[in-house]
Formats: C-alpha cells, sequence, structure tokens
C-alpha cells in the first residue's frame, strides 16, 4: 500500500495563511506589524536566491521586509555594528545574516553578534542553551527542525512514546530535531536515537524507527528494508543528483534526491515526505513563524 504523503508545500500554504491573519489581526490590535532584517553581504548566487523568497515570503504576510545587501568589501566591524543598529532598532524584530560570508569576516562571531531574542534563525548559542532546556525557555527553534516537528504534527503521527531515530547529528538539523522530539510536551515526548557515520548497524536502528528522521546528505541512503512498516519517514536530504529541462521554463534545472529511495520506501512506510515539496519549503516557514513569535515577545503578547 502506498504511504500518505506529508507535503511541506500544502503545509507551508496553510501556515503562512495563518501567519497572515495574525499579522492582520495584530496590525489592528497594535498598528504595528512584524519586522524582518536580512544582511546580504556580496553577490553569491545561491544567497540572492535564498534572500529573495524570504523577502517574497515575508511581504505576503505582510512583515515589513528590509534587504540590507553589502558590499563583499564589509569590514567585520562595519557588520558588528550594522548588527548593532538592527539590534536597537524596535521596529526590527528579526535578524538573519546570510550565509556564507566573504573569508575576511568570522561568522561566528558576527552570527553571535545578533541580540537571541531577535535570532530568529534559532543558532546563537543562547538559543540553542534555551532548546536544550525546553518548555517555556524556547523562544526560537531553529527553522528546518521546528518544520520537521510541524510536518509530524500536522499529518497526526503520534509522537508520545514513539521511537524516533535521527540520521545525522548536524548542528543545524540532527542534533536539534532530537533534542525537540525528547523534550516533554506536545509534539516530542519520544524516545529518541541519533545514529551517524560511527554507528555499528545503521540499518538495524533505523528498522526499530516509528518516526524516521533522515538528513545525512547521501542520496538514497535509506533503503526500504530499513523501514518499519507503517513508520512515518521524514527525508531531510536534498542531493543534487543531475540536472534536466523543466517542463515549464525550458531551462535547465537541477534534478534532486532525498536521503531515502522515496519508490520503494513509499510503499512500506505509513506517512512519507517526498523530496523536493517536502522539508523543503518549511525552513522559509518557518522563520516567518519565528519572527511573528518574536513581534509578540517584543511587545508582551506572548
Ligand atoms: P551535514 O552537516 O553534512 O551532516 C550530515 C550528518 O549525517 C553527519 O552527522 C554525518 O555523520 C551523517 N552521515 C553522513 N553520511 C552518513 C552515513 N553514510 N551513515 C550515517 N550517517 C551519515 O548535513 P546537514 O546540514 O545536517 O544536512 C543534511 C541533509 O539535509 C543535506 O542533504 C542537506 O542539503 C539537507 N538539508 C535540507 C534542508 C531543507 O530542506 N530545508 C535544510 C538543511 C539541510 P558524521 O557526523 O559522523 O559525519
Amino acid at each position: 500500500m502506498s504511504a500518505k504523503l506529508i507535503k511541506g508545500t500544502d503545509i507551508r500554504e496553510e501556515i503562512l495563511e495563518e501567519v497572515t491573519k495574525e499579522v492582520a489581526e495584530l496590525k489592528e490590535k497594535t498598528g504595528k506589524v512584524p519586522g524582518l532584517v536580512t544582511i546580504l553581504v556580496g553577490e553569491n548566487p545561491a544567497s540572492v536566491s535564498y534572500v529573495t523568497l524570504k523577502i517574497k515570503t515575508a511581504h505576503r504576510v505582510g512583515f515589513t521586509e528590509i534587504q540590507d545587501n553589502q558590499s563583499p568589501d564589509i569590514s567585520e566591524e562595519d557588520l558588528l555594528a550594522l548588527i548593532d543598529k538592527y539590534n536597537n532598532d524596535d521596529t526590527i524584530n528579526g535578524i538573519l545574516v546570510q550565509l556564507p560570508l566573504p573569508k575576511h569576516i568570522d561568522d561566528k562571531k558576527i552570527l553571535n553578534a545578533i541580540d537571541p531574542d531577535k535570532d530568529v534563525d534559532g543558532f546563537h548559542p543562547v538559543n540553542v542553551g534555551r532548546l536544550m532546556i525546553g518548555g517555556d525557555e524556547v523562544k526560537f527553534a531553529p527553522c528546518t527542525p521546528a518544520g520537521i516537528q510541524e510536518m509530524i504534527v500536522r499529518a497526526g503521527v503520534e509522537t508520545s512514546g514513539a521511537e524516533v531515530v535521527v540520521v545525522g547529528r548536524s548542528n543545524i538539523v540532527g542534533k536539534p530535531i532530537a533534542n525537540m522530539m525528547v523534550q516533554k510536551g506536545p509534539g516530542a515526548n519520544s524516545t529518541v536515537t541519533i545514529v551517524h557515520t560511527r554507528t555499528k548497524d545503521l540499518a538495524a536502528h533505523c528498522k526499530r524507527a516509528d518516526i524516521l528522521i533522515v538528513a545525512a546528505g547521501v542520496p538514497g541512503l535509506v533503503k526500504p528494508e530499513w523501514i518499519k512498516p507503517g513508520a512515518c519517514v521524514i527525508d531531510v536530504g536534498v542531493n543534487r543528483v543531475g540536472t534536466k529541462i523543466s517542463e515549464k521554463t525550458g531551462k535547465e534545472v537541477a534534478v534532486l534526491r532525498g536521503d531515502v529511495d522515496f519508490d520503494a520506501a513509499k510503499e512500506i512506510a505509513g506517512s512519507i515526505t517526498p523530496v523536493p515539496g517536502g522539508v523543503g519549503p518549511m525552513t522559509i516557514t518557518m522563520l516567518m513563524v519565528n519572527t511573528l513569535k518574536s513581534f509578540k515577545f517584543a511587545n508582551g503578547l506572548m
């Protein structure tokens, strides 16, 4: 039997509509809207396209969006001063610095200079610590893991008592999602295992998973026989495995593949995310959710 598809594209629409509605209500109530600034240093084409998508989405939900483009020659000192300016600007609730930064700038220093209460990416050590503590301490969960948890919950998958296996231990996906699923609270309360390249028997761990979250960056790593029948499979992997000509635009586009052998896995899993169109669209969506949260914290509404 074919698994239920958990489509990030559909969940994105649901969430963005909810955010748009709430922003309109808050505007009515407070006369203000959330503000998001995106700082882009240089013109790396991939960064430009991410930033453009973030801005478009922020406009769509009714935020004030500032795209602050800086020359690739900006000094570290000037970039720190720019962050300080936005840290002290009450109309700005979220500050994003698009990575990668030029080599002469220490990205850690820059990211750590962002006010943790405006760190809507959730990567500041203060927010990482808050996430570890859990409960009311959490302000911003990092966007991709937050998107994964939201997909699991909205798909109606039971997390309490579930065996969750996370493949990958990166700071941006594996470790935070594992930490989130083990917390006490709704959408969590799971028993979590993290596996990685030094794990002895990857297949045996995956086979136990009621919820299998794969973020390894290895196309087709997870074989269908590693999947427990009926499991929820979240494939975070986005791997370029070639190019093709788009039917829509006639232009050459990347062929993307996940970390799971999707065609075979969907015959065994209970629910599964596709690639593309699964976890991918959730990251920017949750950035909007975090910026709205930040606005509510700043205005004593949360
Ligand atoms: P990463 O930093 O490269 O981490 C990959 C993790 O997977 C590492 O912990 C690594 O183990 C583990 N791993 C790699 N190969 C493995 C194998 N053969 N067996 C077991 N474990 C293995 O990657 P990431 O940043 O977390 O991203 C993972 C994937 O998710 C990538 O495809 C990325 O493009 C995608 N991604 C998607 C989104 C999105 O859709 N919005 C966001 C972020 C990432 P070791 O630690 O032992 O090396």
